[in-house]
């Protein structure tokens, strides 16, 4: 019976950073595929902040995680033998892993990889991240070509994708980021107008100076005091997509909501967050278009790649202090 190396969750990590304690690494025994079961090993796995969420159970909109569960998250795996009917010895598929080097699944929720981009491409431009992009700028923030479209987190995996959407639509696009070097590569390679380095601060002004005609479209992921800012400059009938809100993941007490949301009245905006996995059906067409984009020059991605198994909960972690440039994964 092959055995495989596990991370199960050890702790709910709510009102604090994610800790050694908080996972345990096991070995298991995989039982062998059944009828119509897939044996799987995992390649890579990805990373997003909503793992923490999801540790902490405060995320009503996917299943509960119990302790002893293996860790949930994304990951790309080659089928190393089928009982199914719809994929073969040798097939690289995408879905929810797990924290597991090896697994036995039923097929459901598995995508079949059939890319031109590197199969990575799947959890970075590709995945959950490349549609979130997608869904949250064009169907949250509904952007006209002259907009001026202002991301938060625009040098993470998430945020990179936006500004080039953006740009794509025929808008301008500013990006927030913390420090010189993710600034300069948000303008030099990413493709943004202007970048603004909230380490720097003075956000507000920095805001001002590069979208003086206010800015029509805000793409937040990561909330607190940098929405509080990016609300003070927002143009009539400004779209606000709430994406996420990483600088109150790791807090005990939640902060007081923005003071500047009055603006929304007096510009008439309005603020709407979403969950991505509301277009699923949608994603497969989504994937093609975006795929387009990244094969004809126009959408530049990259990734963070960790190695070994026995780091997924450090490489976890690099996504709350900013340490990833890129989607961040790590390859068995
Ligand atoms: P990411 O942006 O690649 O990585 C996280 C980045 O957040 C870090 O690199 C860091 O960049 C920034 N950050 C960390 N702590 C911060 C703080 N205290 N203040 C300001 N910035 C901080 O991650 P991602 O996977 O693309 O996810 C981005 C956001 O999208 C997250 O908030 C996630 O929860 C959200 N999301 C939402 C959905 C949905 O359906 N609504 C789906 C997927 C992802 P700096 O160095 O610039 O600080």
């Amino acid at each position: 019976m092959p055995t495989s190396r596990q991370w199960l969750l050890n702790g709910h990590p709510r009102g604090r950073g994610i800790e050694e304690g908080d996972f345990r690494l096991v070995e298991t025994e995989i039982g062998a595929p059944g009828e119509g079961e897939l044996l799987l090993k995992t390649l890579y796995l990805g990373f997003d902040p909503a793992q923490k969420g999801w540790m902490e159970n405060i995320a009503d909109y996917v299943a509960p995680m119990a302790i002893g569960d293996v860790m949930r998250g994304s990951g790309i795996s080659e089928v190393i033998e089928s009982n199914h009917p719809g994929f073969a010895a040798g097939d690289l598929v995408m879905g929810s892993t797990g924290w597991t080097e090896w697994h036995v699944s039923s097929g459901e929720g598995l995508v079949k990889i059939e890319t031109e981009l590197p199969p990575t491409a799947m959890l970075s431009v590709l995945g959950t991240t490349g549609v979130t992009a997608y869904c949250g700028l064009f169907k949250v923030g509904r952007p006209v070509a002259g907009d001026t479209v202002l991301v938060s987190g625009a040098a993470g995996a998430t945020g990179s994708v936006v500004g080039q959407l953006a740009k794509i639509a025929g808008c301008r696009a500013v990006g927030i980021a913390g420090g010189e070097d993710k600034c300069r590569w948000l303008v030099e390679e990413a493709g943004y107008d202007a970048a603004i380095d909230y380490k720097a601060g003075n956000v507000r002004a920095q805001i001002k100076e590069h979208c003086p005609g206010g800015v029509n479209v805000i793409f937040d992921n990561v909330g607190g005091a940098i929405l509080n800012d990016m609300l003070g400059e927002i143009a009539t009938g400004a779209r606000v997509a709430v994406c996420g809100g990483i600088s109150r993941y790791e807090m005990g007490t939640l902060p007081a909501g923005p003071q500047n949301y009055f603006n929304l009245i007096f510009r008439r905006g309005s603020m709407a967050g979403f969950i991505v996995l509301d277009w699923a059906s949608e994603f497969p067409e989504i994937r093609r278009r975006l795929e387009g984009f990244v094969l004809d020059g126009r959408l530049n991605y990259r990734e963070d790649v960790q190695h070994g198994f026995e780091n997924a909960p450090d490489t976890l972690k690099r996504l709350f202090v900013g340490r990833n440039r890129g989607k961040q994964l790590l390859k068995l």
